[in-house]
C-alpha cells in the first residue's frame, strides 16, 4: 500500500511543469506516440468484433449506435494523433496532451464498462463469456500501449477491472468468481510490472539527461581549452601557437593556389623603458593598447597575433605585391607612434616591422620567419620605425654573414684579436687625457673584418663574452705601459653587463691587473640598459664599487631615457657621431648637442662628443661648451705600439688645440 501511494505521488508530480519534467513528459509523450495507433486499431476492431456477435441479440442502440459512436471517436483521435506527428510541441502542449490522455482513459473505461455491462444481459452463456474476454484482454492491451503514462492504467484500473470483477463477483456463480479472481491477479500483476517498468523508464530518461548535460560541459570546457591554448591571455590575440598552426594553414593554400604570402614580425622600441620606470601593471596595459591598434590595422588585410613580450606577428594573404605588404607595414609603424594615452602619462613608442614573402623569401614556414626576424633586425639597426622585406640582397648578406660567424667560431681569438686605441682629447688644451680601446680581428682566412660586424656576431652568437675577456686583457696590458694620467675606455657589450657570469670574470681581470681600476672608464650603449635594466643597474654598480667610471656611449641615436640616465650612477655622456657629422648644417642637430650638454651640466656628468672629423665641428663644439672630443681630426685608431711616439710627438708640440690634420694624417 506505501508503494501504491508513493507511485501515485511520483506519478502526479510527474506532470507538474518544469525543466525536469518537461523532458520526461517528452520523452513520455514520445514513447506513447508509436503506442497510439496501435492501441485505437485494436480498440476500434475488437469494439466491432463484440458488436458483430451482439447484433442479433441486442437492441440497435447497443449493438450499432453507441459502439459506432466510440468507433467514430477512436478513429478520429486516431487520424487527428498522426497529423500531429512531425510538428514539434512545446513542453506546454505535451503535458496538455498527456493530462488529456490520462483522463481520457478514465472516461474511455467508464464508457466501455457501462457499454459492455449494459450489453451482457443480451448475451447467452457464450457471448458474456466473449465480452468478459474482450473486456479483460482489451484492457490488458491498453495496459501494455499505456506503460509511459501509469495514471492512465491506474486509471483503467478503477474504471474497468474493479467494476467488472465486482459485477462478477457478485453474479454469485464459481466460475465468474473465478474470472473476476483472475482478472483482479492478472491486473494487479501487470499493474506492479507497469510500476516497475515505468520507474526504469523514469531512470533512464533522466540518465539520458545527464549524459547530455556531461556532453555539453565536455564541450564547453574543450572550447574552454581552445581558447586558452589559442589565446594570449592578457591581450586575447591569437597567441604565439595559433600564428605558427596559422602559417602552416594559410602557407598550404598558397602554395595550392599559387598564391602568395607574407609573414610579418613587428617589434617595439622603447616598451622595455615603461615597463621598467612604470611597472609591469603599466607596460601590460600597454600592451594591451598596442594590440588592439594593431589589430584595427590589420582588420581584415592581416592576421594579427602576439607572439610573446614585445613582438607580434601578423600573416597576410595573397597580397597584391611589395608595396602592398609595405603599405600595411608603414600603416602598422605610424599608428604606433602616435602617443597611448595612459592614466597620469602619455607614452610615446615607435615600432619596426620585418616582412619576408611566399614564395620569394623561402618555401617553408620555418625559412619565412627566419627571413622574417632578419628583416626585422635590419629595421631596427638601420632605422628604428622602419619596415623591410626581405630580399636578395639579405639573402647574400646572410651567406656572408655565416661565413664570417663559422670563421669566428673557430677563431684562434687570443692570436687573431688586436686591440686599436683611439685619443680622447681635451679641446681646451690639445692634450690627450686617454685611450678608448677598439676590438679589430684579423680573420685568418677572411682578413680583416668590421669591428660592427664581428661585434653583432658574437652577440647574436653567445661569444662576445669571450671576445670581451680577451679584449680586456690586451687592453689594460697595453694600457699599463701608459703614463698615469691618461685613461683608458672599454667598450662593454649589452651581452656582459646581462649576465652575471661575465661579470664576474671581467671583475676577475680587473682585480688581477696591474692598472688601476680608477683609471678606466666602461662605455656602454642604452641597448645593454634596455634589455635588462635591473641587471644592467647591477653591473654598473659593481663597476663603481671597484672604482671604475662609467660613459653611455652612443648618446641619443637609439630611444634616449632621460630617465635612465638619472636613475644609472653615470659619470659620462658621449654624444652619438650621426649629430657631430652634420652639427654645422643641422640646427636641430646642433640643438640637440646643446641640450645634452646642458643635461650634463646639471646633472654634473662629463661629456664626450666623438666622430670630430672637420675644424668646423670642432668649433661649433667648443661654442657649445664642449670640450672633451675624439674623432678622426685628432688621430685613428692606433696600435698599441704606436701610442709611446704619439705621446711624445704631443710632448714635444706646443700646448695648443692641434690636429690631426696639421700633422702626419694630412
Ligand atoms: P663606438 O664605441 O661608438 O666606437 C667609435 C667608433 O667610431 C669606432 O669605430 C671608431 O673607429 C669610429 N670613429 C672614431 N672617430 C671617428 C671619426 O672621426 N669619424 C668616423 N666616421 N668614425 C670615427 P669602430 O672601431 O669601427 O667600432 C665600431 C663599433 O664597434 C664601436 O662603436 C663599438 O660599438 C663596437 N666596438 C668596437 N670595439 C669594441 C669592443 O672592444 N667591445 C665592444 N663591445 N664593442 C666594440
Ligand atoms: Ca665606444
Ligand atoms: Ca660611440
Amino acid at each position: 500500500m506505501p508503494g501504491l501511494i508513493h507511485w501515485m505521488h511520483d506519478t502526479l508530480s510527474s506532470f507538474r511543469p518544469g525543466e525536469r519534467n518537461a523532458s520526461l513528459h517528452r520523452s513520455q509523450f514520445e514513447s506513447l506516440s508509436k503506442q497510439i495507433p496501435i492501441l485505437h486499431v485494436s480498440l476500434i476492431t475488437n469494439t466491432l468484433i463484440v458488436s458483430y456477435i451482439h447484433a442479433p441479440l441486442a437492441p440497435r442502440y447497443l449493438w450499432l449506435y453507441v459502439p459506432g459512436v466510440i468507433c467514430l471517436f477512436c478513429l478520429a483521435r486516431l487520424i487527428l494523433w498522426r497529423r500531429e506527428q512531425g510538428n514539434t510541441l512545446d513542453d506546454a502542449t505535451i503535458a496538455r496532451r498527456l493530462r488529456a490522455t490520462v483522463a481520457l482513459a478514465g472516461g474511455l473505461g467508464i464508457v466501455f464498462t457501462s457499454w459492455a455491462l449494459n450489453l451482457y444481459p443480451y448475451g447467452g452463456p457464450y457471448e458474456q463469456g466473449q465480452l468478459a474476454f474482450y473486456m479483460s484482454i482489451t484492457v490488458l492491451g491498453c495496459y501494455l500501449s499505456l506503460t509511459h503514462v501509469p495514471a492512465s492504467t491506474f486509471l483503467l484500473f478503477i474504471t474497468v477491472i474493479l467494476p467488472f470483477s465486482i459485477f462478477f463477483a457478485a453474479s454469485g456463480r464459481p466460475t465468474y468468481v473465478a474470472m473476476a479472481l483472475n482478472m483482479m491477479i492478472v491486473a494487479g500483476a501487470m499493474g506492479l510490472v507497469t510500476i516497475r517498468y515505468y520507474r526504469d523508464f523514469v531512470d533512464l530518461v533522466r540518465a539520458k539527461e545527464s549524459l547530455t548535460e556531461r556532453q555539453r560541459e565536455t564541450q564547453r570546457l574543450s572550447d574552454e581549452n581552445f581558447r586558452l591554448a589559442n589565446l594570449d591571455s592578457l591581450t586575447g590575440a591569437p597567441n604565439r601557437r595559433r600564428f605558427f598552426a596559422e602559417l602552416d594553414a594559410r602557407l598550404a593554400e598558397a602554395r595550392d593556389q599559387g598564391r602568395r604570402l607574407a609573414i610579418g614580425l613587428i617589434d617595439l622600441d622603447g616598451f622595455k623603458p615603461v615597463n621598467d620606470i612604470y611597472g609591469h601593471a603599466r607596460g601590460d596595459e600597454l600592451l594591451v593598447m598596442v594590440a588592439e591598434r594593431l589589430t584595427t590595422v590589420c582588420g581584415a588585410r592581416a592576421m594579427l597575433a602576439r607572439l610573446g613580450g614585445d613582438e607580434f606577428g601578423l600573416l597576410m594573404s595573397d597580397p597584391e605585391d611589395e608595396r602592398d605588404v609595405r603599405g600595411l607595414g608603414a600603416a602598422i609603424i605610424r599608428a604606433l607612434q602616435e602617443p597611448f594615452e595612459m592614466p597620469l602619462t602619455r607614452v610615446r613608442i615607435s615600432g619596426s616591422a620585418g616582412f619576408a614573402m611566399f614564395p620569394a623569401a623561402g618555401k617553408t614556414g620555418a625559412a619565412l620567419f627566419e627571413r622574417a626576424d632578419h628583416a626585422l633586425y635590419h629595421a631596427k639597426e638601420t632605422r628604428r620605425g622602419s619596415v623591410v622585406i626581405f630580399s636578395a640582397e639579405h639573402e647574400s648578406r646572410i651567406r656572408q654573414t655565416a661565413q664570417v660567424a663559422q670563421n669566428l667560431r673557430t677563431a684562434d681569438l687570443e692570436n687573431e684579436l688586436r686591440v686599436a686605441f683611439q685619443p680622447i682629447m681635451d679641446a681646451r688644451t690639445g692634450r690627450t687625457t686617454g685611450f678608448e680601446a677598439l676590438a679589430r680581428w684579423t680573420s685568418a682566412k677572411l682578413g680583416e673584418i668590421d669591428p660592427e660586424v664581428f661585434i653583432r656576431l658574437a652577440e647574436r652568437h653567445n661569444m662576445v663574452n669571450e671576445l670581451t675577456r680577451v679584449l680586456l686583457g690586451k687592453t689594460l696590458r697595453s694600457a699599463a705601459l701608459w703614463p698615469d694620467h691618461l685613461r683608458v675606455s672599454f667598450n662593454l657589450s649589452t651581452h656582459d653587463l646581462a649576465s652575471p657570469d661575465a661579470m664576474t670574470r671581467i671583475v676577475d681581470i680587473l682585480r688581477r691587473s696591474p692598472f688601476p681600476v680608477d683609471r678606466i672608464d666602461f662605455e656602454i650603449t642604452e641597448t645593454a640598459v634596455f634589455v635588462d635594466f635591473e641587471q644592467a643597474r647591477l653591473s654598473i654598480e659593481a663597476l663603481k664599487t671597484l672604482g671604475a667610471r662609467v660613459s653611455l656611449d652612443d648618446f641619443g641615436r637609439g630611444y634616449s631615457s632621460l630617465a635612465y640616465v638619472q636613475q644609472l650612477p653615470l659619470d659620462r655622456i658621449k654624444i652619438d657621431q650621426s649629430f657631430v657629422a652634420d652639427i654645422e648644417t643641422n640646427a636641430a642637430s646642433r640643438n640637440i648637442v646643446k641640450t645634452i650638454v646642458d643635461l650634463c651640466r646639471n646633472l654634473g656628468l662629463s661629456c664626450v662628443a666623438e666622430g670630430v672629423e672637420t675644424r668646423g665641428q670642432l668649433r661649433a663644439l667648443r661654442e657649445l661648451d664642449c670640450h672633451t672630443v675624439q674623432g678622426y681630426l685628432f688621430a685613428r685608431p692606433m696600435a698599441g705600439e704606436r701610442i709611446p711616439a704619439y705621446l711624445l710627438r704631443e710632448a714635444t708640440r706646443p700646448a695648443e688645440p692641434a690636429t690631426a690634420t696639421e700633422r702626419e694624417i694630412a
